[in-house]
């Protein structure tokens, strides 16, 4: 199978394309990436070093650009398009929401309509928890039928594309699937995320900013076990069908850091709470039944083991996040967090 996999540059889609490649010998990628501030075209350097090199093709493109999205397409021919491409910082969507307007949801109907004028017959689009908006500590789960209740400018473009890709699928018959993931961490996440974030200041031994009391409530799951997710919607998904991914990981932000902190063994002093985020969601919780009934998803990595094999490899590729945590992501962070 021949996978056009965009925004592969990314957290997410570096460790789907690793896994990928890894996993089927018959596999071959095209990564159709921007590179924008959160693509990494070096995340592909030890991938092109080693056997599995020759079955991955990289491509400097932009999901909006409709020219530039049919060509790749009538080049290479995919079967199938996983669409990670996207802007996915909450604080940058409220900082300047323009550019998630134009990739998340422009983007993501001009790939669609490329991808259908291709006859593409598998499509998938990775989404998230966030769409759903917050619960309460007593309310159930997500599961697919909640309302889309999007609380940030990120989270609302998000929604748009998911509606998108329904009407792709009711109005044109379109075969797309929609997955909605919960906080994925693991390696390759680019150092403005939480976990990454707070790894790299207790590493610096530097003041480790908390939105508000911490109490905000996440689901985490290790990256494979999204990656693997991904890969089960692409070969068994229903066609029109949304899948919840989730990892069984209910905790509070400031539990998180904690966890962190005596891995790491840095004092918990490092906390300092800041300022909360505005229109900060204080519970995403996911019921992925429905995965696990019809694609037998199952998270197998439990929280303890997922941040063990983190700060592992944080640890072993220092590098890479010097080399990513500068220039205009030194920038915006030192602005953002200035000002709270
Ligand atoms: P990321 O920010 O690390 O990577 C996004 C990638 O998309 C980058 O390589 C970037 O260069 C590329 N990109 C951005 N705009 C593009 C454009 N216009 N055209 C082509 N490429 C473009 O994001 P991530 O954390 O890997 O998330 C991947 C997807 O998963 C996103 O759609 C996100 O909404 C979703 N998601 C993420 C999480 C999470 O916890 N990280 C959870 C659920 C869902």
């Amino acid at each position: 199978m021949k996978i056009l996999v965009t925004g592969g540059c990314g957290f997410i889609g570096t460790n789907f394309i690793y896994y990928m490649l890894g996993t089927y010998p018959d596999v071959e990628i095209v990564n159709l990436d921007k590179l924008t501030y959160a693509g990494n075209r070096a995340n592909m350097a030890p991938l092109e070093q080693s056997p599995m090199g020759t079955r991955h093709t990289f491509v400097r493109a932009d999901i909006a650009d409709p020219v530039a999205v049919r060509a790749i397409l009538a080049d290479h021919k995919p079967d199938a398009v996983v669409n990670f491409a996207a802007e996915s910082h909450v604080d940058r969507s409220i900082h300047d929401p323009a550019p998630f307007v134009t990739t998340n949801v422009m983007g993501v109907q001009t790939l669609l309509t490329a991808a259908m004028e291709a006859n593409i017959e598998r499509f998938v689009h990775i989404s998230t928890d966030e769409v759903y908006g917050s619960l309460t500590p007593e309310d159930p789960a997500f599961t697919e039928d909640n309302h889309l209740r999007p609380n940030s400018p990120y989270s609302a473009s998000k929604a748009s594309a998911d509606l998108f890709v329904r009407a792709f699928w009711k109005t044109y018959g379109f075969p797309a699937v929609v997955t909605r993931c919960s906080n994925n961490y693991g390696p390759w996440q680019f150092p403005e995320k939480l976990i990454p974030l707070m790894i790299k200041l207790a590493e610096e031994g530097q003041p480790l900013p908390i939105y508000g009391d911490g109490m905000q409530v996440r689901d985490w799951i290790f990256v494979t076990d999204h990656c693997r997710g991904v890969d089960m919607a692409l070969r068994n998904g229903r066609p029109g069908a949304i899948y919840n991914f989730g990892g069984n990981a209910e905790k509070p932000n400031i539990d998180v850091v904690h966890s962190i902190l005596a891995a790491m063994g840095r004092p918990e002093t490092l906390v300092t709470h800041v300022k909360d985020r505005p229109g900060h969601d204080r519970r995403y919780a996911m019921n992925y039944s429905l995965a696990h009934r019809e694609l037998g998803f199952e998270p197998l990595y439990d929280f303890e083991r997922g941040l063990r094999e983190t700060l592992d490899w944080y640890a072993a590729n220092r590098e890479w996040r010097d080399k990513v945590a500068s220039g205009e992501y030194r920038t915006f962070m030192d602005a953002w967090y200035g000002e709270r």
